[in-house]
């Protein structure tokens, strides 16, 4: 156990007395980790330099995300997609973090319909009118990560799948309102999963949010379906995404045998899911990529 001195430059790299700098948060840490509530580590908290190349890294994520919303359409293949995905973002500098994921074989996910997460993009796949389509980007830049989602509907979709879509939305911006710093992040599972009960909707429990920045998926593990009050502190400086599932039926999925990736909803009913990558602050939270 090594104990830093209040005069000795802060760990956190910002050029401050560890007195000025991270000297209180370590003690409030400490006292939480006391009271028996779970903290993160420290190398869960990002220090300001690390913040600036996640955000660089998001920028890309973001703008890929733009450039897909600007195209996607009826007719359009998700080969297409995983094409402007990869082109996109090597254009700027980045890396897709998906391809050659644990053996991952696209830049992206494209999930429709029945598909909870991990769609493979595919020629066979042509989108068309009525369909509801979660787009998955990740970026990799300099070994800083980024990752956010959003849904498409296709044309008119039905107005039940409509409100899935609607709802999914709510229910990461509502998730997003309870990151509080000092918080606890089953505040934002249990802030997800009452609004997609209301709704008649199903969260579901066994896949979940992540920390993100220094690695593709961090500690956390973010829940939909944790209770307020209990979880890991948010401490200022942790990053995550919000990402709930929201299926119309039952929240049980089961992964597609053939390619041991797509998951599907176990009653074929539609799944919906927005993602935003967001960070603790002193203040609040600050939005890196949506
Ligand atoms: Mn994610």
């Amino acid at each position: 156990m090594v104990t830093m001195n209040r005069n000795d430059p802060c760990w956190c790299g910002s050029g401050q007395k560890y007195k000025k700098c991270h000297y209180e948060f370590d003690r409030r840490l400490a006292m939480y980790r006391l009271k028996g509530c779970k903290i993160p580590s420290r190398n869960l908290i990002k220090t300001p330099a690390q913040m600036e190349k996640i955000r660089e890294s998001a920028r890309i994520n973001v703008a890929v995300l733009d450039y897909v919303a600007a195209r996607i359409g009826a007719g359009v293949t998700t080969e297409q997609v995983d094409r402007w995905v990869y082109e996109e973002t090597t254009r700027r500098g980045g890396i897709p973090a998906p391809l050659n994921f644990q053996g991952f074989p696209k830049s992206v996910c494209t999930s429709l319909n029945d598909q909870v997460c991990h769609g493979i993009p595919s020629p066979d796949v042509v989108l068309k009118e009525g369909d509801i389509v979660n787009v998955d980007v990740s970026t990799v830049l300099d070994g800083y990560y980024s990752d956010s989602s959003r849904m498409f509907c296709i044309g008119t979709v039905s107005p039940e799948k409509e409100k899935l879509v609607k709802v999914a939305r709510e229910c990461m911006e509502l998730g997003l309102q309870a990151v509080k710093p000092w918080g606890f992040l089953g505040d934002v599972g249990q802030a997800v999963n009452d609004h997609a009960r209301r709704n008649g909707f199903q969260v579901v429990q066994n896949i979940g949010g992540h920390g993100v920045g220094l690695a593709f998926h961090e500690e956390p593990f973010v829940s939909y379906v944790a209770r307020r009050g209990t979880g890991m502190i948010m401490a200022p400086g942790l990053c995550f995404t919000i990402e709930p599932m929201v299926n119309m039926g039952t929240w049980e999925n089961q992964v597609e045998e053939d390619n041991g990736w797509t998951v599907h909803t176990r009653d074929g009913l539609p799944s919906a899911q927005w993602e935003i990558q967001v960070l603790v602050t002193e203040t609040g939270y600050e939005v890196i990529a949506w």
